[in-house]
């Protein structure tokens, strides 16, 4: 599995799939890379991306997501009814997308590397016949400072 920790490792995928890392989609990829902890919107990283580099245009961002998010280099996930699309990127080595915890309360969001899952996949593939590639797991609740 690709790490994806570092510039190079994304810029390396990126030149696999006949992408050049170009100056403005690096200064995309390097707040995804600095905010990694955090779930952005392509709003916020548009934002972001503004104070490195103010001649970058939202549409150019949002070109910029598009790709990584085609390449598994970054997930789209959502967490608010009304469907906001957050960008998350995949950790180093992940063989699955991590897990969330999502506080109602306070909004925050934790991240479980671990896989949980692996035994209801094997059940999902037995009972099934389907063979499970990925999953999505977000637990809703209250975080350990809102209880
Ligand atoms: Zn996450
Ligand atoms: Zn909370």
């Amino acid at each position: 599995m690709v790490d994806f920790s570092t510039l190079k490792a994304i810029q390396e995928k990126l030149h696999e799939a006949g992408f050049k890392l170009t100056t403005q989609r690096q200064a995309v990829v390097s707040v995804i890379l600095e905010k990694e902890k955090d779930h952005l919107s392509a709003e916020e990283i548009f934002l972001y991306v503004r104070k490195k580099d103010s001649g970058i245009g939202l549409a150019t961002v949002y070109r910029t997501l598009e790709i990584l998010t085609d390449l598994h280099i970054v997930d789209r996930v959502s967490f608010t009814d009304d469907g906001v699309a957050l960008y998350d990127l995949r950790k180093a080595g992940a063989k699955h997308f991590h897990h969330h915890l999502v506080c109602e309360n306070c909004g925050s969001v934790e991240e479980i590397e671990e896989d949980l899952l692996l035994d209801v996949e094997k059940l999902v593939e037995k009972e099934f016949q389907f063979l499970v590639r990925d999953h999505r797991l977000t637990f809703q609740g209250l975080c350990k400072n809102c209880h």
